[in-house]
């Protein structure tokens, strides 16, 4: 595969040097003194669990997200789970979701027992269609979890309007969506609680594992504070049954850092995201493969820059052959995995997200993703349409 893609760029008379699907060694290059300065701080305190760090942390992230309340914990999964949790779900609950998201969103609704109801995508947005939320709605169901998807938001508007209606709180999971819009209002803010993740391919990422929930109501805020430790509220005395689950200071010390580059990083994001979007129509592909749409009164933060093609695996393997990095986000839908298979979906249940999931691609988006290598990944799929039709 290696000599082929030497070939490839012999016979295209270009040399390049290949490039990873995602470069965190070109983001640590440039904050490294920040951060090692930041790390050896925490060292210094040797407070490692919650602590100021974190409090700091969470008051920064609170005026960032515009949200009354951000309480840090162990991942963007816990975070769900605890979000879930203060909400008091219990065994044979529902909560509608999308089946085209990454596991954890259904997962930590399935580990409270509750039961994940799908419902299809919209296919140009991705994300959870509102139109069809709900005549899934049942006298069971106690929340409605979208997911902003590759970093877009849902259709919050809608998706508030049935919520009211019904009485039922919406929790977003804005693991891929930190500082990302709805009406010029930061993502988890806008439903009852937000979750975000600090997984180090984020937007946001730590040096590992890391979440947030945010709230701006302050009973369910006190519910998860206790459900993070223990729940807990004075030491050894247990008010509810909660877990385990705080952020470390040496991620938070870290995040700091990234958090004062977020809003430069994505833009970088959005300008890549631009400058694909023009390259796709310079050379004349847009007509064969589906670039992302942004509706007007949202803004995109690209975690991924997420294409279409009828031949998404052919292209993927041309791509691999020039030396081009992607992925496939995500290949299975979740009613579809065995995990799942106590539900009882089957195949032909949500036909957007099984179709999405055939043919969408992301390419590199990474900030410091340069104008050279998104030519490479734009001449490589031209290659590819050159060549087929
Ligand atoms: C990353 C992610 C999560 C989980 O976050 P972790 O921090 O990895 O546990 C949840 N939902 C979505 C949509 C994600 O992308």
């Amino acid at each position: 595969m290696e000599i082929q893609a030497l070939d490839e760029k012999k016979e295209s008379g270009v040399q390049r040097a290949p490039f990873s699907f995602l470069d965190l060694n070109a983001q640590f290059a440039e904050i490294r003194e920040e951060v090692l300065a930041a790390v050896n701080q925490v060292l210094e305190n040797q407070v490692f669990i919650l602590g100021p760090e974190v409090d700091a942390l969470e008051r920064e992230l609170k005026d960032y997200l515009q949200c009354r309340f951000a309480l840090g914990c162990a991942s963007g999964s816990d975070a769900i789970l605890l979000a879930l949790m203060a909400l008091d779900l219990r065994p044979g609950d529902e909560v509608i979701t999308t089946p085209f998201t990454f596991v954890a969103t259904a997962g930590s609704i399935a580990r409270l027992g509750a039961r994940p109801i799908f419902v299809d995508i919209d296919p140009k947005t991705y994300n959870i269609d509102a139109h069809k939320i709900e005549a899934a709605i049942s006298s069971r169901t106690r929340a409605i979890m979208p997911v902003h998807l590759f970093g877009l938001a849902a259709d919050m508007d809608r998706i508030a309007k049935i919520a009211a209606t019904h009485n039922l709180p919406v929790i977003e999971d804005a693991a891929q969506a930190v500082g990302a819009r709805y009406n010029n209002m930061p993502v988890g803010n806008s439903g009852s609680l937000g979750c975000f993740s600090f997984f180090p391919s984020k937007n946001l990422g730590g040096a590992g594992d890391g979440g947030l929930i945010t709230a701006n109501d302050a009973a369910l805020a006190a519910r998860i504070k206790i459900l993070r430790v223990h729940g807990s509220r004075t030491k050894y005395s247990y008010e509810l049954l909660g877990m385990n689950s705080r952020l470390d200071a040496l991620q938070a010390a870290i995040l700091r850092v990234k958090l004062r580059h977020l809003d430069g990083w994505t833009r970088a994001r959005q300008a890549n995201a631009e400058r694909y979007q023009r390259l796709f129509q310079e050379y004349a592909i847009d007509r064969y493969i589906g670039l992302p749409s942004t509706p007007g009164d949202r803004s995109h933060v690209f975690n991924q820059f997420v294409i279409r093609s009828k031949k998404r695996d052919a292209l993927r393997q041309h791509l691999a052959h020039s030396g081009i990095p992607t992925e496939v986000y995500y290949p299975t839908p979740l009613h579809l995995q065995p995990a799942f298979a106590n539900l009882k979906y089957s195949e032909g249940d949500f036909p957007e997200a099984e179709t999405a999931s055939k043919e969408v691609l992301a390419l590199p988006i990474f900030p410091e993703l340069t104008e050279e290598q998104q030519v490479s990944v734009v001449e490589a799929i031209a290659g590819f349409y050159d060549g087929k039709s």
